[in-house]
């Protein structure tokens, strides 16, 4: 059975949720304009799966969604459980109906100028697409040399559950954001010894993140999709904030940098230029890409590995939206990316034969 709606969104994360409280504001009924599709077991996003040591305190900021504030955050909560719960009251407050566990596995040309939204549960028929799928499920770890020899263990940044399961184990950390320094700050305590490996030399930020430097940051990210080239996420411009305990990391030498290492062996890691280090752990907090395979039928891609965005909408494709992606992979991006993403939905529908007449073209 095939069910016809205007616009599924997919994945209740806050760009999700963002997109479901304005196009609930602007008229559209959750279940009969629009549904909200998530695969996760329960309210939250990403946020529901990181590991418990990242306490709300910890995280860099986290802005409420449209229309509901959150307050009284205890900072030495698991985020996990914070922004789970503070998400389901939302659902439930603007009773956004999010059907879950329900998989999208792929979306493609439908019949008359429509989207096929092929999922677990069957398939929606819908006139516009908000996809709002983040990251988590795409974690990605570079190639090396040799790394199926290694005889310990390795994980990415989604594996990580706390640092007790380093103890008294000589571990690498590979990656220069913000999860990699946490990383290493809190398991180097536990662990046997610890290395610190990144492919660049980190840059380290001075004063307050302001809505300058936010801006600034955004707006690189921005060209690059604007350009089709796969996005860059936003941490990943905005430099590691020069806190109290990056201070003392570098102070103590825990946050002592060394290059990528050229190859892995059984016993550790190797440079070329005959350094080593002897690890029973390496953990690669190497970042993530677009969780985007389930729009790959509707060939969005560019040459470049992105899919080009004007605003928040595919430039190939006038019926998909593009919300926490790129520019927007942020709690505050997918705010407003939500409210964008609407607005063009409803210019769309209200249009009426450009939905055909896009199809068509
Ligand atoms: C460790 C870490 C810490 C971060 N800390 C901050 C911070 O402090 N401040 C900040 O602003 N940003 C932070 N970020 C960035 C953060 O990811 C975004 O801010 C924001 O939470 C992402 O929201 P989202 O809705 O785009 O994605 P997500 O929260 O990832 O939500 C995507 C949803 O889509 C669902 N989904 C995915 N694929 C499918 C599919 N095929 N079918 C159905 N459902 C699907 C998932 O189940 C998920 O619920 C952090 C990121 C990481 C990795």
């Amino acid at each position: 059975m095939t069910r016809e709606i205007d616009v599924v969104v997919v994945g209740a994360g806050q760009a999700g949720l963002s997109a479901a409280y304005h196009l609930r504001r602007t008229g559209f009924e959750p279940g009969r304009d629009f549904v909200v599709l998530d695969h996760a077991p329960g309210p939250g996003g990403a946020w529901q799966f990181r590991w418990p040591s990242l306490t709300y305190g910890k995280v860099h900021g986290m802005h409420s969604l449209p229309g509901m504030e959150l307050t009284r955050a205890d900072p030495g909560r698991p985020s996990s459980e914070v922004i789970a719960a503070y998400f389901d009251a939302y659902e439930r407050a603007f009773a956004l109906d999010v059907v879950r566990p329900v998989d999208v596995l792929a979306v493609r040309e439908g019949e008359r100028g429509r989207l096929r939204v092929e999922t677990s549960a069957g398939v929606w028929s819908a006139r516009a697409l908000i996809n709002a799928t983040g990251t988590w499920d795409r974690p990605f770890v570079p190639r090396v040399a040799g790394q199926e020899t290694f005889r310990g263990r390795q994980l990415h940044t989604v594996g990580y559950r706390g640092p007790e399961d380093f103890a008294g184990l000589r571990a690498v950390v590979v990656g220069g954001g913000a999860s990699g320094t946490q990383h290493l700050l809190e398991l180097a305590p536990y662990a046997a010894a610890t290395a610190w490996v990144t492919r660049r030399p980190p840059v380290f930020r001075e004063g307050p993140f302001d809505a300058e430097a936010g801006r600034a940051a955004v707006a690189l990210v921005e060209e690059r999709v604007r350009q089709g080239l796969a996005p860059r996420s936003v941490v990943s411009v905005t430099g590691l904030p020069l806190n109290d305990a990056i201070r003392e990391g570098l102070r103590s030498g825990v946050l002592d940098r060394l290059p990528m290492f050229d190859r892995m062996t059984p016993e550790g890691v190797e440079w070329a230029d005959g350094r080593s280090f002897a690890a029973e752990v390496v953990l690669w907090a190497t970042g993530f890409r677009a969780s985007v395979g389930h729009l790959a039928p509707l060939r969005l891609r560019e040459p470049g590995g992105g899919i080009r965005l004007v605003g928040t909408r595919a430039a190939a494709d006038p019926r998909v939206q593009l919300v926490g992606y790129g520019p927007s992979a942020s709690t505050v991006g997918a705010n407003r990316a939500g409210r964008a993403a609407v607005r063009e939905v409803r210019r769309l529908l209200e249009g009426g034969s450009g939905l055909s007449g896009a199809a068509a073209a």
